[in-house]
């Protein structure tokens, strides 16, 4: 028998991405705070409870040390719906064996992984549920093996799911270990469980396997966002649910009062944090209870901060992919979703909420509060060339009609055991590789690019953007929210610190910006130039004819309103 006060524990995080949960750098997801927690509840004594990243194993060899010696060794990891990502690279499955090998104390294996894991962190794959050489796989929930197998003195555990007395003691308990995260305490992000399971069945997602909703109450989550804030985290996303607006429901009808209880509350315990955002949330909700949806969205968006997304699984406009997929919701019902997001959180700081949506000219130079997202998936049963067709009307009549869209996420299937797609597999995916890589380029270029330029137009500003990473002297960074721009900045800037930039051009998906406000007496070339309209042969007249006293000053003729980013500092300052 194993006595929890002298147990040292190495919780290794791989990363998770789900349908309704992420947990990639800059994210932390629930699955090792939860865990910590569950590890301290049982006894354990948090000083002998250790938490590295992947990446942190990568980078420092020495880590592994504490994979090898630690009396139990928790890997927590999984893709099921797996992208691109900066922030983090995600554990593969050697790497994960190798994990597995080093341990010399217990293994065990949890988190989505427990779905399956493909050869390769890949969409269009099938995959397989493996054990990938561990003592132990939680084929429940992660922290109540974890609980249970710490009691059992480390002989072993049932395979069940916890319950919300356990999630709210654990998610507070276990807050401390964030500390741990290479990102804390700036650059990173809590994502927020308020519930799991789903009322509907879609016949490609992992979700339903958590049975129908079941949510955490508002002063559970409240007083887990306090513990978080207590240890340093600023920014949270309300990421780890089905559908925000059914929050605290029936399991499909809104319940504004319980929104409000939960928003309020967390404003209430994190008065100065500087990031909240949701992800998902269902627009059927919104067409069937339309009313009650508006008002819960006007509460996020009271409460949120600025770029907020709410990401709709429109899936496929195609009826035919609908039908054979038991999508719950139609082109025709989804373009109203967008229309009621649109209408009451499309709204800049600065400005009446019933104005929105506002863009062009006149609309304040910031993001918008709450905008829809749409995602697209390729390689479902049904799926024919005139899906492909479908989908690009249906973004086209999204921006014909003047609405906004935040983002637009396409990817192709991943087929897992336990859902309906397992038969089909990525067979169809794969057939349609050619034709989906064409449609991509055509929304990246005919509905993205435009639609950036509306939500973001020349002169928004974007505070606190991180800056990650350098391509071709280009500085490359995003702010920390719910799918941040990517925002390059001419030049090559250090890494790792925040700068306010105003947006000056616009991408596919990221736009080019200079440093808010940009001062004309002391900006660079590269950062004049990347002004629409100011020519190198401009900018160097700038630099030559240099100081001035106003902006007007200098009388450049742009296409941009140069007023709202850019200025001169006091002449005594500038040289
Ligand atoms: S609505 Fe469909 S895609 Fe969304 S969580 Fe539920 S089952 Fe999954």
């Amino acid at each position: 028998m194993t006595d929890p006060e002298t147990l040292s524990v190495t919780i290794v995080d791989g990363y998770v991405d789900e349908p309704a949960h992420f947990g990639v750098p800059p994210y932390i997801s629930t699955y090792p705070r939860y865990t910590a927690g569950a590890l301290v509840d049982a006894g354990v004594p948090r000083e002998q409870i250790t938490y590295h990243t992947i990446d942190g194993l990568r980078d420092d060899t020495d880590r592994w040390r504490d994979v090898d010696e630690a009396d139990l060794m928790i890997y927590l990891g999984g893709m099921t719906v797996p992208g691109k990502y900066v922030g983090g690279t995600p554990a593969e499955p050697d790497e994960v064996r190798k994990l597995a090998w080093t341990a010399s104390g217990t293994s065990l294996m949890g988190g989505p992984v427990k779905f399956g894991v493909g050869d390769e962190n890949a969409g269009a794959t099938e995959t397989e549920r493996q054990d990938l050489d561990f003592d132990f796989v939680a084929k429940g929930d992660v922290e109540a093996a974890v609980f249970d197998l710490v009691e059992s003195g480390l002989e072993g555990f049932n395979n069940r799911m916890r319950d919300v007395d356990e999630v709210s003691r654990w998610a507070q308990e276990g807050a401390f270990v964030v500390e741990q995260h290479p990102n804390h305490p700036d650059h990173l992000i809590a994502e927020l469980e308020t519930s799991r399971g789903c009322a509907y069945r879609c016949s490609f997602c992992t979700e339903p396997l958590y049975g129908n909703p079941s949510f955490r109450p508002p002063p559970t989550v409240v007083g887990e966002v306090d513990a978080l804030s207590d240890y340093g985290v600023k920014h949270f996303r309300i990421g780890r649910q089905a559908d925000i607006l059914a929050y605290g429901g029936d399991g499909e009808a809104p319940n504004p009062d319980a929104l409000r209880q939960l928003y309020s509350g967390i404003r209430e315990v994190a008065p100065d944090l500087e990031t909240l955002h949701l992800d998902n949330m269902n627009p059927i909700t919104i067409v069937k209870w339309p009313e009650k949806s508006r008002e819960g969205i006007r509460i996020i968006a009271e409460h949120n901060t600025p770029g907020d997304t709410a990401a709709f699984g429109l899936e496929s406009a195609d009826p035919v992919v609908q039908e054979q997929n038991n999508l719950n919701v139609s082109a025709e019902e989804c373009f109203e979703a967008v229309r009621i997001v649109n209408e009451e959180g499309g709204w800049r700081p600065g400005e009446e909420p019933t104005d929105a949506p506002t863009f062009g000219d006149d609309a304040p130079r910031r993001l918008p509060k709450l905008l829809p997202g749409i995602n697209l998936l390729h390689g479902l049963k049904g799926e024919r060339e005139e899906t492909y067709e479908r989908n690009m009307a249906f973004l086209q009549r999204v921006y014909d009609e003047g609405y906004m869209l935040r983002r637009i996420n396409i990817r192709q299937v991943m087929a897992f055991d336990g859902t309906d797609m397992s038969d089909t597999g990525a067979e169809i995916a794969n057939e349609h590789k050619k034709l989906f890589k064409r449609y991509k380029k055509q929304v990246r270029e005919e509905i993205d690019n435009p639609m950036l330029e509306r939500v973001a137009p020349p002169g928004t500003v974007l505070p606190d953007v991180h800056l990650e990473y350098h391509q071709d002297g280009t500085t490359f960074g995003r702010q920390l929210g719910t799918y941040p721009l990517l925002v390059g900045v001419p030049g090559e800037r250090a890494l790792g610190q925040t700068i306010d930039v105003a947006v000056v051009d616009h991408g596919y998906r990221s736009v080019t910006a200079v440093p808010y406000p940009l001062d004309l007496n002391a900006a660079s070339m590269d950062e004049l130039t990347a002004i629409p309209g100011i020519g190198s042969s401009t900018a160097g007249d700038i630099v030559v004819d240099r100081p001035y006293e106003s902006v007007a000053d200098a009388g450049l003729d742009t296409t941009v309103d140069l007023s709202q980013f850019v200025t001169t500092r006091p002449l005594e300052r500038a040289n």
